[in-house]
């Protein structure tokens, strides 16, 4: 098959290109490369010839028609997005440029092309969506998330990609483009950006440097390993409902506190510190997140009846796996420090 990825060098997506592409479909990758974006995450693949990369900016509606009209994808998958809720908060413009009208000239570029297929085309053709189970706001320490429940999202990052899955369910409800939303938990795995939440916990701790933990470290995440979260879209391209959405999750819920010291007692095992003392020590709680939601918690029911679609990672397997690889690639995880330090693994220059 022909898929158009968006987002292709990002976190998730990479691993969705890296799993079509040695799947053998046809694949053609747009990003924009943004400081989110990294070549290295689909070097893996890069030369193969069923793979091409362009680097676009989603917004580009022009150009972006043009791809369309010059790849003719089967289904798009569409994970380009700004994605770091701090990162909202201080800049929350890019997050509805970049989510909601980004969205939406992806949403008429593949409206003006889907229009000229034949209607055997067209009932083939996919528009999936990758969205957050942010949209639906925090819970309290009762409850689940299901596809019914009423968005409500807190951060603007969350509130941006609310905007851009109303605008999906818009264009199937009102032109009939055959799209599905996939509201997922916490993803992690190898290429996550540094600034997220567990790369965050290995680098520092790996570096010596306090591990920042937001407030008590009470907030309760439920977290899905990357490869699971490509499985479930698979799944969703393939078997899912047009028009609907699937709420996909890891099946653990874990609190920040707990999740940090969990990748400590992996690092101790596999690199003990030489003053002998455990990572955890270096864990510091600091000012919370504004608006910082308390619990998500996925329920996937409907993923798994309708799809057949379980994680295959439980949280111990996964985390292992991704200690590992950030162990085994240091030039991504401590890429910001200069190589002495790197080598050194001393305290990195202005960041003490
Ligand atoms: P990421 O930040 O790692 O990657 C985003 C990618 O999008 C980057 O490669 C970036 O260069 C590209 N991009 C940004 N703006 C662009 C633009 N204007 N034009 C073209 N490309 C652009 O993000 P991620 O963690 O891989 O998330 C991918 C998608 O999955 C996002 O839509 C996000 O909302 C969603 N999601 C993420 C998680 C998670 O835990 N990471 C969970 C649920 C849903």
């Amino acid at each position: 098959m022909r898929f158009l990825i968006t987002g292709g060098c990002g976190f998730i997506g990479s691993a969705a290109v890296r799993y079509l592409v040695q799947a053998g479909h046809q694949v053609l990758n747009i990003d924009k490369l943004t400081y989110a974006g990294d070549s290295r995450t689909v070097a893996a693949v890069a030369d193969f010839p069923n793979y091409r990369f362009e680097r676009h900016d989603i917004l580009d509606r022009d150009d972006i028609a043009v791809l369309f009209q010059r790849f003719a994808p089967q289904a798009v998958w569409h994970f380009a997005a700004e994605t770091h809720v701090d990162r909202s908060i201080e800049d929350p413009g890019k997050f509805v440029d970049t989510n909601v009208t980004g969205t939406f000239t992806m949403l008429q570029c593949a409206l003006q092309f889907w229009s000229n297929l034949n209607l055997v085309e067209q009932s083939a053709f996919r528009f999936i969506h990758i969205s957050t189970d942010e949209v639906y706001g925090s819970l309290g320490d009762q409850g689940l998330f299901k596809e019914t429940t009423a968005y409500r999202p807190n951060s603007p990052y969350a509130a941006s990609k609310a905007g851009a899955d109303h605008l999906v369910r818009a264009w199937y409800a009102t032109f009939g483009l055959p799209t599905i939303i996939s509201n997922c938990s916490n993803n992690y795995g190898p290429f996550q950006n540094r600034e997220k939440l567990i790369p965050t916990i290995i680098r520092k701790a790996i570096a010596g440097q306090p591990i920042p933990i937001y407030g008590q470290g009470q907030n309760v995440r439920d977290w899905l390993y990357v490869n699971d979260h490509v499985a479930a879209i698979a799944a969703i391209c393939t078997k899912g409902t047009e028009g609907s959405s699937y709420n996909i999750g890891g099946l653990c819920q874990v609190s920040n506190i707990a999740l940090a010291t969990e990748i400590c007692k992996l690092l101790d095992e596999r690199r003990p510190r030489r003053d002998g003392q455990g990572y955890a020590q270096l864990i510091q709680f600091v000012a919370d997140r504004p608006g910082h939601d308390y619990r998500y918690a996925i329920d996937s029911t409907k993923a798994r009846q309708e799809l057949g679609w379980l994680p295959r990672e439980s949280l111990q397997t996964g985390l292992s796996k991704t200690v590992d690889w950030y162990l085994d690639h240091m030039d991504w995880t401590l890429d910001d420090l200069n190589v002495d330090d790197r080598l050194g693994l001393r305290l990195p220059v202005g960041q003490s």
